[in-house]
């Protein structure tokens, strides 16, 4: 079954407006899939009602064959989730942060442990393990949250705009580590963006989202030779 499955997503806001118009959108396993759009085109809309943080109007989402209406507690299993904006309370320290995460999917600290070990160290936060959070640089801040994510070895990562505001180097080094776990691990990712350019560097698959509807589903290959 595929990572990700999507059928008639509809999304109307409580003000009335029509966020999702009914999209459709698969996203096969071990794929590195682009949700390219222009800002307010639906992106955050579609990535939140995937983790459950949105409620939908309609239409269907399952994670790895399971429906995320039937049983999100098993789904979130899979979801590994970087958001776009996040806080930090005034003393948490880097390395707990990642640890709670891990408490919060049942890893016994055995486990949890070494494997918070091995990210923060291949994310370049190890010297930072006991330092606060809220201290870090934005950049940090971003490869903490990537590490937050990835603790219970989730099968789909899902990343909203992980590179706005990133200067170059820092991007690169982003796209290399993402690359590495889509390649060594076969984890799936999904992220959104609005540079084709990311898109076009990472990605094999894109869709296309406009003023909440699917315009372009293709191979990023197929994309290019389009233009
Ligand atoms: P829902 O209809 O899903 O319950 P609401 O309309 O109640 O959503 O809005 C949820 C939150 O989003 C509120 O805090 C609201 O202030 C905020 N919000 C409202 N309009 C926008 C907008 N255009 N873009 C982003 N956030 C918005
Ligand atoms: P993107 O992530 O592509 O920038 P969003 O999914 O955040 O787009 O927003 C899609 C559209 O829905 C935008 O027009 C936005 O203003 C609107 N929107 C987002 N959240 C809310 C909300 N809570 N209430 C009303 N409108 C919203």
């Amino acid at each position: 079954e595929p990572a990700l499955s999507i059928r008639g997503l509809t999304k109307v806001y409580g003000n009335g407006f029509e966020a999702l118009k009914g999209i459709d959108l698969d996203v096969a396993q071990g794929d590195f899939f682009a949700l390219l759009g222009p800002n307010g085109a639906g992106k955050s809309t579609t990535l939140g009602i995937v983790c459950s943080l949105v409620q939908k109007s309609a239409g269907q989402v399952s994670i790895f064959g399971i429906d995320i209406d039937r049983d999100f507690a098993k789904a979130k299993y899979h979801l590994g989730v970087v958001p776009q904006e996040f806080n930090f309370s005034q003393f948490e320290k880097v390395e707990d942060i990642i640890l709670t995460q891990a408490g919060y999917y049942g890893m016994p600290m055995k486990e949890a442990k070494p494997r918070c070990e091995q990210l923060l160290k291949d994310l370049g936060l190890w010297d930072k393990r006991n330092g606060a959070a809220r201290m870090l640089s934005g950049g940090m801040k971003r490869r903490l949250m990537i590490a937050r994510a990835l603790i219970h070895r989730p099968r789909l990562l899902i990343l909203d705009e992980p590179t706005a505001g990133v200067d170059i180097e820092l991007r690169r080094s982003m796209w290399e580590y993402m690359r590495r776990i889509n390649q060594e691990e076969g984890t799936s990712i999904i992220l959104t963006t609005h540079y084709l350019e990311e898109a076009e560097s990472l990605c094999r698959n894109i869709a296309i989202i406009n003023q909440g509807e699917i315009v372009k589903n293709t191979s990023i290959r197929e994309l290019l030779t389009e233009l």
